[in-house]
């Protein structure tokens, strides 16, 4: 059992090593609005299995969450339709980038899985499904306020709308789903939706604890709500180990030991069934477009305290 204050230490140690650090990775800049983010960034906060809530760095500072909203638009979009969603996503892991398109004509337009950008917009469809892309986006935004317990969580207005116009290859993505009728709805509705969920601002500690309930089977903490079954949050940390970090999820396995979903935000988050949720934040990304510090900081923290889910 890790001590609250074996856990404030281990997170100041590693957010100071961190600190240090000249090899900070690459900004994203492909949306051009992200490219404006400070590299020299970096943040961390863990929340336990009791709710003590250890945070270093720039925990509170909201940064872009991109991709990490995919585990919970994955949450959302098996709630509404259960298991029927892998009739129009798989859950193996995709071996190439997160923006890739070869695999999809191969697979007749059904997405490998729902964490690269083509599985998650056609999980976004899934929730736009009869409904209006206001009614939706604000389903998915009330959802992270809720589990996060704080009701200022907000799409950042000039991310989405820097994504919505270069957002290119994401178009491509969602056309040639709509040939398939994988993507049931008008794609720039799908589309839309997809870009304000990615560009969904948070810090550590909020993404934290948005994250908590996949560490406690299910379980919303601070109300006791089961958000999802024990199975599903189990079947969704197995997503996040094999498929959240596109083809560098090897890697991160081999390394870290935990399910994780990163974001091209430089976020991560990273949960150890039964102790924590964790969110690291550092901008600067790898070659895989995973934050660089991030999963150098998470293989840290789980080495220190024995955390990998592989002993
Ligand atoms: N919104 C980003 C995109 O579609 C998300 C990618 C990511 O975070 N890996 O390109």
């Amino acid at each position: 059992m890790t001590t609250p204050d074996e856990l404030d230490r281990a997170v100041a140690e590693i957010a100071e090593a961190m600190r240090r650090r000249s090899d900070r990775g690459v900004v994203a800049n492909y949306i051009p609005e992200l490219g404006r983010v400070d590299p020299g960034a970096f943040g961390i906060a863990v929340v336990d299995a009791n709710g003590h809530v250890a945070t270093a760095g720039d925990a509170d500072t909201p940064f872009s969450i991109q991709s990490i909203s995919k585990v919970f638009t994955l949450t959302l979009a098996l709630g509404k339709i259960g298991d029927r969603l892998w009739n129009r996503v798989g859950r193996e892991p995709s071996g190439s980038a997160f923006n890739s398109i070869v695999q999809l004509e191969h697979e007749r337009g059904i997405p490998r899985n729902p964490f690269i950008n083509a599985g998650a917009i056609a999980v976004t469809d899934a929730i736009l499904s009869g409904h209006q892309p206001r009614e939706a986006l604000g389903e998915i935004l009330r959802f992270m306020q809720f589990l996060s317990d704080d009701p200022a969580v907000s799409i950042d207005e000039a991310v989405a709308a820097s994504e919505q116009r270069t957002g290119f290859r994401n178009a491509a993505l969602a056309n040639y789903m709509k040939s398939f009728g994988v993507v049931e709805n008008p794609v720039d509705f799908t589309l839309g939706v997809y870009f304000h969920h990615c560009a969904i601002a948070m810090s550590c500690r909020q993404l934290a604890m948005a994250g908590r309930f996949l560490a406690h089977g299910g379980l919303h903490p601070s109300t006791g709500f089961p958000v999802v079954q024990p199975e599903r949050a189990r079947r969704i940390n197995a997503v996040m180990l094999t498929c959240g970090h596109y083809d560098g999820s090897g890697e991160f396995a081999y390394r870290v030991g935990l399910p994780g979903k990163s974001g091209v935000g430089g976020g991560i988050l990273a949960v150890a069934p039964g102790r924590a949720s964790v969110t690291v934040w550092s901008p600067g990304l790898d070659d895989t477009g995973n934050s660089h510090l991030g999963r150098i900081a998470l293989e840290m923290l789980t080495k220190r305290l024995g955390w990998s889910v592989f002993g």
